[in-house]
């Protein structure tokens, strides 16, 4: 078994077998997708709960089709409106959740780590479905699929990661992964949006967009994580499309077959200009998110496999 993972925590725990194995399953899933008889019955009997403490719309759409489509029984969560801000904590929530017998937990959470400390208190499979700045590996795997469909390989590319990297969990967990996978990643952003100490990465870092995307296979865009900003980060968001937004002449600059991603939701004007982004031709963010559905139907089925053979070892 190739994948022997509990929890779908984040992309540092992952080994690059582990990596291509989800990948290779969501490609069978992909193809199911695109076909009239959508359902299996991988998660047939089992129940997946969706807690996402922090708004969403693709990515709880995505993990809940993920889920039907595998035949789980799948119920949402409101934690906006729920016990929590009663004052509820969040162990007392997971436990809470625990005594109904889940078997996939899929969670989004503001603070990074919460998701892992959830997993530690709660006997089934946990998905990080994003937690604050830490990590998002459904979406790093879905980038990595369409990365892969789309240039026929996950390795020896050269990945410009450009914008909110300070912010972006999305960026962290996509470093993580590239790099695991053996590939070049430049980060491309304003000095007061490039963490501290992302060198330790083996990344290349650039102020200046059009040396970052020099000869770059992929093009990754980040949104600007406004609410996760306490002002002062840019000087206008006019200036920052000016400086970092891609538009057609930026792009110049890439190979003349790169990809354009971005994980949604886009500002446009701000960090992209929407013709690139509807321009079919070079962009794959609707690619990206059919992939999502592919890869969360593959990282469900694993986990469920290592789950049944945990308790029937038990
Ligand atoms: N949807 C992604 C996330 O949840 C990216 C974003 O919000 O900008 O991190």
């Amino acid at each position: 078994m190739t994948f022997t993972q509990r929890h779908l925590l984040g992309i540092e725990p992952l080994h690059p077998m582990e990596i291509t194995a989800i990948l290779d399953l969501a490609e069978d899933y992909a193809a199911l997708n695109r076909s009239d008889r959508k359902h299996s019955e991988a998660l047939k009997g089992l129940t997946q709960i969706n807690m996402f403490f922090e708004n969403s719309t693709r990515t709880q759409a995505s993990f809940e089709l993920a889920g039907k489509r595998l035949g789980a029984d799948v119920m949402n969560m409101a934690m906006q409106t729920s016990s929590v801000k009663k004052g509820e904590t969040l162990i007392d929530t997971a436990l809470t959740l625990n005594a109904m017998h889940p078997d996939l937990l899929v969670v989004r959470h503001p603070s990074s780590g919460a998701v892992n400390l959830l997993a530690e208190k709660v006997n089934c499979a946990v998905l990080n479905a994003g937690d604050g700045r830490h990590e998002h590996p459904t979406q790093a795997l879905l980038d990595a699929l369409t990365i892969r469909r789309k240039k026929g390989r996950l390795h020896r590319l050269t990945v410009a990661i450009c914008g909110d990297i300070a912010h972006s969990r999305v960026a962290r967990s996509n470093l993580i992964l590239l790099g695991k996978m053996e590939n070049r990643v430049r980060l491309v952003a304003p000095p007061t949006l490039m963490p501290a100490g992302v060198s330790e990465f083996g990344c290349e870092v650039f102020d200046d967009m059009r040396a970052g995307l020099q000869d770059a296979d992929v093009v990754m865009m980040l949104r600007l994580q406004k609410e996760r900003m306490d002002g002062g980060f840019i000087p206008s968001e006019r200036e920052y499309y000016h400086r970092y937004g891609l538009d057609a002449e930026k792009l110049a600059c890439a190979k003349p077959d790169a990809i354009v991603m971005h994980p949604g939701p886009m500002n446009r004007g701000v960090e992209i200009d929407g013709t690139i982004a509807d321009d079919i031709n070079r962009s794959v963010i609707q690619e990206q998110v059919e992939m999502g559905v592919a890869v969360r139907m593959a990282a469900m089925d694993l986990l469920a496999r290592n789950l049944k053979a945990a308790r029937n070892a038990a």
